[in-house]
This record gives C-alpha cells, structure tokens and sequence, in this order.
C-alpha cells in the first residue's frame, strides 16, 4: 500500500539522486528472480537508510534481514573508515547472489554475512554497535529489540523497517485481529514510545520506518 498520492511519490523520487547502476541492477533481478521481490527496500528507502548511515558514519552496523544485499549495501555506504556491518539472513537460497554482489560493490571486506536464524546468531556477535537496522520477521521484532538492546553503545540507534504494516496497524481492518505479524508489530511500537531508555520517532517513509535513538 502506498501512503503518498501517486504523483507526489513519483515526485519524491525525481527529486532523490538515483541509486547506482549497480543497486539498480540487484532491485531488476530480485524483481525478475526472487519470490517477494517487494521486500527489496528499493531506490527511496535505500537513499534514506544510505543518509542516515552517513548521518551517523557507524564503525559497527547490525542489519537483521539482508535478503538480497541491498540495503546491507545502501546502509554501509555509510560506514566510517574501518566500519563492518554485520548482515543476518535465514534464507541459504539467496547466499550466491548476495555474495555476488557484495563483491562487485566492492564490499566483501566491510560485510560480514551470517546465514542462520537471527535469533541464535546475535548472542554470538561480539560487538558494539552505532547502528542496528531490524528488517527480518515481524513477529520477532520485540525479541530483536530486546537482544540487541545491550550490545548498543549510549547514542546509537535501531531502525526497524514496515512498523506500518500497510496500515495494519491501525487494527481497523476485517480480520486484522488475528494476524500475529500486525499484533506482534503493534505491540513492538507500543513497546518503543513507552520506553523510557531511548527517544523515538516514527517516519512515515514507505511502509513505516522506526527510528530509534538510544539515550
Ligand atoms: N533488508 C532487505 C529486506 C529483508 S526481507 C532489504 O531492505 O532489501 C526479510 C528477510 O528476513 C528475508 O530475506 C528472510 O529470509 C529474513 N528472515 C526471516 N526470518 C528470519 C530469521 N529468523 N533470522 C534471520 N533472517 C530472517
Ligand atoms: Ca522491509
């Protein structure tokens, strides 16, 4: 669902500078390859998470759903000298392409891909992180919250991506009750503005992003 008026979207995204021939390439052939090629985060969203990376040059970033690599990719355009971001995925299927373009981004230094079940694999990352972008299973959200709270320095941040649901979250939909990704979602961003730790700010930037500063 799309929340912009359609001509002020398109509008939105004329006036954003265009992803690079490569990024361009990895949306086309997750679009033509990959089921759920709307997961991709795609050229505004990625310019937006590229920014903030630059916003806040991380030498660590957690990213907790890689997909095909493109936000990992858009994310560590951002990191300061020396940086590593850290990409998690439970999907083995989608190793090749990842890794493929990893490389002709030139990134397979600065990444560090894990293959696995986030939840297993981030109790054994040793790090501190400036930044941690949470994109994997909805239902988890609060958990991923709760695991990767400690291991972020004072001042860092935690983005979580679709915290709108397509507006699922407004709960005023046939059926939408019973749908544990929409619960789990509401009770994550609930779980975020009552929390006295951080400061928050919900961006209406595509589906929802969840912008999150720890005090
Ligand atoms: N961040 C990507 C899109 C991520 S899509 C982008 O913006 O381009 C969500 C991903 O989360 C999928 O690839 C899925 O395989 C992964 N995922 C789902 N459950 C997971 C889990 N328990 N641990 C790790 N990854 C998981
Ligand atoms: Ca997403």
């Amino acid at each position: 669902m799309d929340f912009l008026p359609e001509k002020i979207d398109t509008y939105v995204n004329d006036h954003t500078k265009a992803e690079s021939d490569l990024l361009q390439e990895l949306n086309r052939e997750t679009h033509s390859k990959i089921l759920m090629p709307r997961m991709l985060s795609g050229h505004l969203q990625g310019r937006v998470l590229s920014m903030i990376s630059h916003m806040i040059k991380p030498k660590r970033i957690l990213e907790i759903g890689t997909y095909t690599g493109y936000s990992a990719i858009c994310l560590a355009e951002g990191l300061a000298e020396g940086g590593i971001l850290h990409t998690i995925d439970i999907n083995e299927e989608l190793e090749t392409m990842v890794r493929r373009y990893l490389r002709l981004a030139g990134m397979e230094n600065k990444i560090q891909y894990h293959i696995g079940d986030a939840m297993n694999i981030i109790p054994y990352l040793h790090e501190k992180f400036d930044l941690v972008f949470i994109d994997a299973d909805k239902e988890n959200y609060s958990n991923y919250y709760d695991l990767v709270f400690e291991k972020i320095n004072p001042g860092g941040f935690i983005i979580a991506d679709n915290v709108l649901w397509s507006g699922k979250v407004l709960l005023d939909e046939p059926g939408v009750t019973d749908d544990k990704d929409t619960l789990a979602l509401v009770a994550f961003n609930d779980k975020v503005v009552t929390d006295e730790r951080v400061e928050n700010v919900l961006f209406p930037i595509r589906d929802g992003l969840m912008v999150i500063r720890k005090k």
